[in-house]
């Protein structure tokens, strides 16, 4: 199994398709509009689904900025005015390369397409068209998905093939690109930009044009002087804001991960640029860890400095949080240090003064800006990836049975607590109604459950990932206690009817 850490690519693919299947199953995610046929890139988050990104939200939000006194918060619109995207440089330049097919008109992303071609002299042992992140990567895949032919002929040549590989938008004299689908010959790439645009009003010209917000750093940046006027917060100081993104991805894939309608989790912080490194350092290294601190592994998440040919122009650093999904390593969330670069850009398109005076120094400057940009679907679908697990529990006659469960952190978990009554029958329903009612009441997120067999009952949870059950049995009429039992040990508590809460509340911190 991928979860185990074999890299064999069908093995993941198949855990991949196992966790999609749970998450329609039991609602955490729905392809959007479904009834027509669904639309590419597009999810909605079931009854379960919402509650983990809610919680997820929820978390970031308490931490960086209601536990904080250097950050504030703010919920800019979607829709701003178009000059925004021209100063920021995205109606010149936010565009991805991109090809198409030839024979079966499939559309691609041209940097995500590499060719490989084998050679041996001017014989031609492996040509494919592959979708992958990196040219060894592609080559790797080439290997794995070869056929029985083509595999015989490249262990046979194994040490004179001379391997050409390039992306479709860099194709060398001489070469053609493949189609990964169909291996027909891809067009040149041209560049496509990524913002989705609107009208506003009711007449549609060039003067009307709007577009939905490809990110949400733009409305920090506008309002960074508001938020200086009304507030008492100075450099070092931040504003982080939680909200929808839009952009029309040329290639929406791997479930949630690559959607065209998305939410981000970013923080601005503004600092003088003597103390942008300093900043830069932490704030990368605190989102690295606030990953690992709501249950993501160490061995799955990976830091990655961005070398300085792979830097945006404007930025000085940067680093990706990545993780290790069933589908590849691919980005959680990005750290950089931006320079003075955007506020200059408003300053010089808007007229406005951008800059800061400080009383103490006397010294007028844009600050630096350090930038946490993360997304919201994608750290759930990691954690929905690291929460998936398979193993053995006892049914209701002892015997070992395969059983999924989801290992949601407490804090993340959709619900906390589910309640159960042994059986249908001789008061127990409404004693557990009765705690059900207490633990709702407490604010913590509760399930009632009295349908089948209390296997299956214990199983549905694990499934959804509730950390704790309460069962209410005949015991409980004579001493007040019920059993509590803990999703991932199995392991059986039993405690005081009335205490559930507080030992509930103990175990989720
Ligand atoms: P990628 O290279 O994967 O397209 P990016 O580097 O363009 O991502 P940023 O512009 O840095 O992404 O956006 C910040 C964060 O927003 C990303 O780290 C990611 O978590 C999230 N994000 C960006 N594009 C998408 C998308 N299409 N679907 C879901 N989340 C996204």
């Amino acid at each position: 199994m991928g979860k185990e850490g074999k890299t064999d690519l069908s093995s993941r693919d198949d855990l991949m398709g196992k966790i999609v299947a749970l998450c329609k199953r039991r609602g955490f995610i729905f392809q959007s509009s479904e009834i027509y046929g669904g639309i590419n890139g597009f999810w909605d988050y079931g009854p379960l689904g919402v509650e983990l990104k809610r919680n997820l939200k929820n978390i970031w939000w308490e931490d960086v900025v209601r536990k904080r006194d250097d950050i504030v918060g703010l919920d800019a619109a979607i829709i701003m005015n178009p000059k925004v995207w021209e100063a920021s440089g995205h109606v010149g330049g936010f565009s991805d390369p991109m090809v198409d097919c030839n024979k079966c008109k499939a559309r691609f992303r041209a940097d995500r397409i590499f060719t490989v071609i084998g050679r041996v002299g001017d014989d031609v042992i492996v040509s494919a068209g592959v979708e992958a992140d990196s040219d060894l990567s592609a080559r790797d895949k080439v290997l794995i998905e070869a056929n029985s032919k083509t595999r015989h002929k490249i262990d046979h040549y194994r040490d004179q093939i001379k391997w050409v590989m390039f992306s479709a938008d860099k194709v060398p004299p001489n070469e053609k690109a493949l189609c990964p689908l169909c291996e027909g010959e891809l067009t040149e790439a041209r560049k496509f930009n990524l913002m989705f645009k609107t009208s506003i009003g009711a007449m549609e010209d060039s003067s009307s044009v709007a577009y939905l917000r490809p990110e949400t750093a733009q409305g920090i940046f506008c309002n960074y002087k508001n938020v200086l006027d009304t507030s008492r917060v100075r450099p070092p100081f931040g504003i982080a804001q939680i909200g929808k993104a839009f952009r029309n991805e040329i290639n929406p894939r791997n479930f949630t991960f690559r959607s065209r309608e998305f939410e981000q989790m970013e923080i601005e912080f503004f600092c003088h640029e003597s103390d942008a490194d300093k900043w830069y350092e932490y704030w990368r290294d605190a989102r690295y860890k606030w990953y690992i601190d709501l249950g993501l592994t160490s061995s799955r998440l990976r830091l990655r400095d961005h070398e300085k040919e792979e830097l945006a122009h404007y930025a000085a650093s940067c680093a990706d949080i990545e993780y290790d999904f069933p589908f590849g390593i691919s980005e959680l969330e990005g750290v950089a240090n931006r320079t003075d670069y955007d506020l200059k850009k408003h300053q010089e398109h808007s007229g406005k003064d951008m800059t800061y005076f400080d009383d103490q120094t006397k010294e007028r400057y844009i600050p630096y800006v350090i930038e946490p940009s993360g997304g919201v679907d994608r750290a759930v679908l990691a954690f929905i990836c690291e929460a998936y697990t398979e193993d053995e529990a006892p049914n209701d006659k002892g015997k070992m049975q395969k059983r999924v469960l989801m290992k949601f952190h407490p804090r993340l978990a959709p619900i906390k607590v589910a309640v159960f009554p042994l059986v249908k029958k001789e008061g127990m329903p409404e004693a557990a109604r009765k705690i059900y009612d207490d633990v709702l009441a407490s604010g913590l997120t509760c399930f009632y459950d009295e349908k089948g067999a209390i296997g299956r009952r214990y199983r549905r949870q694990d499934e959804a990932g509730t950390p704790f059950c309460v069962t209410v049995d005949g015991q409980t009429f004579e001493d007040q206690t019920v059993t509590i039992r803990d999703r991932d040990s199995l392991k059986q508590d039993r405690i005081a009817a009335d205490k559930v809460v507080e030992y509930v509340r103990e175990r989720i911190g």
